[in-house]
């Protein structure tokens, strides 16, 4: 279908930060299948969790349980620090509906009937996910949706005061715009939402699909802040490039569904599960936290340091940049960008997604850096 438009590149191969297009030219990957490859392309730890489980076992279903669902779940908790339930699905889309109807059973039995969520906050494409977000561009054409959502700016504290009264079932945010275009918000603005949830009594859905499993140099983002969500939704990076999503209750928001209230038949299949428990292992073992603190300071410090009229500045966290831009030329240098052997992402007309593999090269961080002049000259 037209909805993908024609992709400028195909690719057949990639090996760490890496990847090959079909005529065989290499290209330095700086958006990872956005944030998703976390590992790189490859990685011989997911070859071999997937191979092994594949040939093992690749499905039961959830009338039957797996030892690598069980170890999942245990191992998000445990990151987590808190006592909570695990829901796993097969995308993020599917993380925030498990979320919107822990939300609204919650909001049913107490008389809640509205949620809140950000003006250009992005939850996903099925139809609860949608009515979430707060992009009229990619949401007005498929509602009405039957909810009753409010959106707020995003990074207002004041507003979100607001917004939620004790009538709200619950707040949805992403710790900073991921399809927004990386932005994040004013310090000290989930901790404030945190405290308003707290007093009003609405559940705090945290949607970390994108910045989550190390992404920003934390496990999850909203740990810079010291603050643990009602609810937190995964995707994307859990699975280093195999599909998968989870839904964490925290606390009681953990035990709101009752026998029968929700399901899925490949939610939480055994090679996804494998998959995502080699990612938290690696980025464990290989100390990838640390490894996207540094290595995002030197590409923010790279990108900061480049003299252009078309370059405004960075902003981010980690290794999830963006390099934003004076005009709306980002599609302009995202083509300059695979010219030149670098895959860049256009994630706004004004702003360029760089969430490369956390086991990218300092070597490799530099070679874009010093490409991005010409880069930006090439859009001119
Ligand atoms: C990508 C994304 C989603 C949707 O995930 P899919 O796996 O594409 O369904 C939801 N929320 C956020 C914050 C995302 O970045």
């Amino acid at each position: 279908m037209p909805n993908y438009g024609v992709p400028p590149l195909a690719i057949s191969r990639g090996l760490g930060a890496k990847v090959w297009d079909v005529a065989g030219r290499e290209y330095l990957d700086m958006f990872a299948g956005i944030a998703v490859s976390s590992l790189g392309h490859a990685h011989p730890a997911l070859v071999q969790a997937v191979s092994a489980q594949v040939a093992k076992l690749a499905h039961t279903c959830n009338l039957l349980l797996h030892e690598p669902e069980v170890l999942l779940a245990e191992r998000l908790l445990g990151l987590l620090g808190v006592p909570g339930r695990v829901f796993l699905a097969n995308s993020g889309t599917e993380a925030n509906e498990c979320a919107l109807k822990l939300a609204l059973k919650y909001g049913k039995a107490r008389g809640r009937g509205f949620l809140v969520a950000a003006e250009n906050g992005f939850h996903g494409r099925t139809f609860g996910a949608l009515a979430l977000t707060g992009k009229p561009s990619i949401r007005d054409q498929f509602g009405p949706f039957g909810l009753d959502v409010r959106f707020v700016p995003y990074g207002d504290a004041d507003a979100l005061k607001e917004a939620v009264t004790e009538e709200c079932a619950a707040v949805f945010l992403e710790p900073a715009l991921g399809e927004g275009g990386v932005v994040p918000p004013p310090a000290g603005y989930l901790t404030a939402a945190r405290e308003i949830c707290d007093a009003t009594g609405a559940l705090l859905v945290a949607d970390e699909i994108q910045s989550a499993i190390g992404r920003t140099g934390a496990w999850f983002a909203h740990q810079h802040e010291g603050f643990v969500p009602d609810v937190l939704t995964l995707a994307k990076g859990l699975g280093g490039g195999m599909p998968i999503g989870a839904c964490i209750g925290v606390g009681e928001a953990g035990l709101l569904f009752d026998r029968g209230d929700h399901g899925s038949t490949f939610g939480g299949n055994p090679v996804s599960c494998a998959a995502a428990l080699a990612v938290l292992d690696t980025v464990e073992a290989e100390g990838l936290l640390g490894r996207a603190v540094e290595l995002g300071a030197q590409l923010a410090s790279g990108i900061a340091a480049v003299e252009h009229p078309l370059l405004s500045g960075v902003r981010g966290r980690g290794l999830w940049l963006a390099a934003t831009l004076t005009r709306p030329v980002a599609g302009a240098v995202q083509a300059a960008a695979q010219e030149a052997g670098f895959l860049v992402n256009a994630v706004q007309p004004d702003a360029l997604r760089l969430a490369p593999a956390l086991v990218i090269s300092s070597a490799e961080v530099a070679s874009f850096t010093d490409a991005l002049p010409a880069i930006l000259e090439g859009a001119r």
